[in-house]
């Protein structure tokens, strides 16, 4: 059923594209069009593991069999944020799902309608309450959610803030929880990095072309003080080759922020940069007459900030990329490590001893080296420190989310004349 809810994802992929552009200013070539065949793909995963759904024995003894099977939850709660809807929907519904579970969503306030588009086509295929939406205010609809007594298991992305709101929750009726929260990912470039392919990827890693509404977005670019210049040239030459414009347009690699109040906070954070002497601005900053009407933010790059300041501390989620300069690997990595946030790092350099190195001392969930992709599916996801609890996207994250463990021990020999 989960592959026959891919195929029909697939079969509505451009209706369903044109929904999250209209709701969530997504331009639809970059960003619309591939989230909703991600969706599918997800669907498709997790179509596939339905067999995987295994236990361990244990020869304690010839006579004592012991042997442990995974059981779903029974229903699962998940709330889901605006920034990538159908793939949150997705990843948590066809996990959950391909696990025995049922599930009932929370979609975000500010993009529900594509969610509930995918609902209807699970709708058409799943069995009658299997998978069930709600939308609503977080604080009214999805507080009452989590605290719902039939809810056992729940399972949340969204901002730290009200990821611990959710656990305390939890906590009361001692219900697990994923949480996959913030992030202010270090994107590392060294010596030996100065060229095309690293720019290109640390603009892949800053997700430029979703306005950076994104937890994985490297956002903080430790360069290397020995390429600083010219790495930041190429990169405000290649930054302003983008296209921000009308979603819809095909043309378009950057759309609009979600909503008024993201629009108003990150043209804070902006101001911040613009008005503070020590900063300079390498591309971006403030957007042009022509995109005055609408949620428009233009990629921007702010050079000769501080590790500590609150540009270089505090998810912004939008386009503003912070370069700080950084000369030892000690160094780096105690920069790139001081934070709250522990959800991904970005490591570009040829060095495979240096590329090493960094991997260990990073304190982040999901790490990558000379590649500035999405996370993919398979590779467990989730965050350290307040970046979350739980992994999930995974065979072993399925397992671990959206099932718990019965160990049984048999007994089979009972009467010992019987052996
Ligand atoms: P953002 O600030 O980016 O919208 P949130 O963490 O507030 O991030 O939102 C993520 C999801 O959590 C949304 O679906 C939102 O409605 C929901 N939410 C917000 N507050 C609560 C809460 N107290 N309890 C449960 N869900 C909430």
């Amino acid at each position: 059923m989960l592959l026959a809810v891919a195929n029909a994802i697939r079969a509505n992929s451009e209706i369903l594209a044109v929904e999250m552009v209209r709701e969530t200013g997504n331009a639809i070539r970059t960003q619309a069009r591939p989230e909703v065949l991600n969706g599918a793909a997800i669907f498709e995963y997790f179509g596939g593991l339905a067999t995987e759904l295994k236990g361990e024995t244990v020869p304690l003894s010839p006579d004592l069999l012991s042997y442990s099977v995974r059981e779903p939850y029974g229903v699962v709660a998940a709330i889901i944020p605006w920034n990538a809807p159908v793939v949150s929907f997705a990843c948590k519904v066809a996990a959950a799902v391909c696990a025995g579970n049922t599930i009932v969503v929370k979609a975000a306030e500010e993009a529900p309608l594509t969610v509930l588009k995918v609902a209807e086509i699970c709708s058409s295929i799943l069995p009658a309450g299997v998978i069930n939406v709600i939308t609503g205010p977080g604080h009214e609809c999805g507080a009452q959610l989590v605290a719902h007594p039939d809810v056992a298991k729940i399972s949340f992305t969204g901002s730290t803030q009200t990821g611990r709101a959710i656990m305390r929750s939890a906590g009361d009726r001692i219900v697990p929880v994923s949480l996959e929260l913030g992030g202010k990912s270090p994107s590392i470039v060294c010596p030996d990095a100065n060229a095309t392919w690293a720019v290109d990827g640390v603009i892949a890693a800053m997700r430029f072309t979703r306005q950076s509404q994104s937890c994985t977005a490297g956002t903080r670019l430790f360069l290397h003080e020995s390429i600083q210049e010219p790495f930041l040239k190429a990169l405000a030459e290649r930054v302003s080759r983008l296209r921000v414009g009308d979603p819809m347009q095909e043309e378009t690699d950057i759309g609009t922020l979600i909503s008024e109040r993201q629009h108003r906070r990150v043209t804070g954070f902006l101001e911040e940069g613009l008005a503070n002497p020590k900063v300079r601005l390498v591309c971006g900053g403030k957007v042009p007459e022509s995109l005055a009407d609408g949620y428009y933010a233009v990629p921007t790059v702010f050079a000769g900030a501080g590790n500590a300041w609150r540009l270089a501390r505090e998810e912004i989620f939008g386009p503003v990329l912070v370069a700080i300069p950084w000369s030892s690997e000690e160094e780096v990595v105690q920069m790139a490590n001081d934070t709250h946030y522990g959800l991904a790092a970005f490591v570009w350099t040829r060095d495979l001893g240096r590329a090493m190195r960094l991997v260990d001392a990073l304190d982040a969930g999901w790490i990558q080296v000379n590649d500035g992709a999405a996370p993919a599916i398979g590779p467990s996801f989730g965050g350290n420190k307040q970046s979350g609890i739980g992994r999930e996207f995974s065979l072993e994250g399925m397992l671990e989310s959206f099932t718990h463990r019965k160990s049984v021990t048999i007994r089979h020999s009972v009467d010992s004349s019987e052996i």
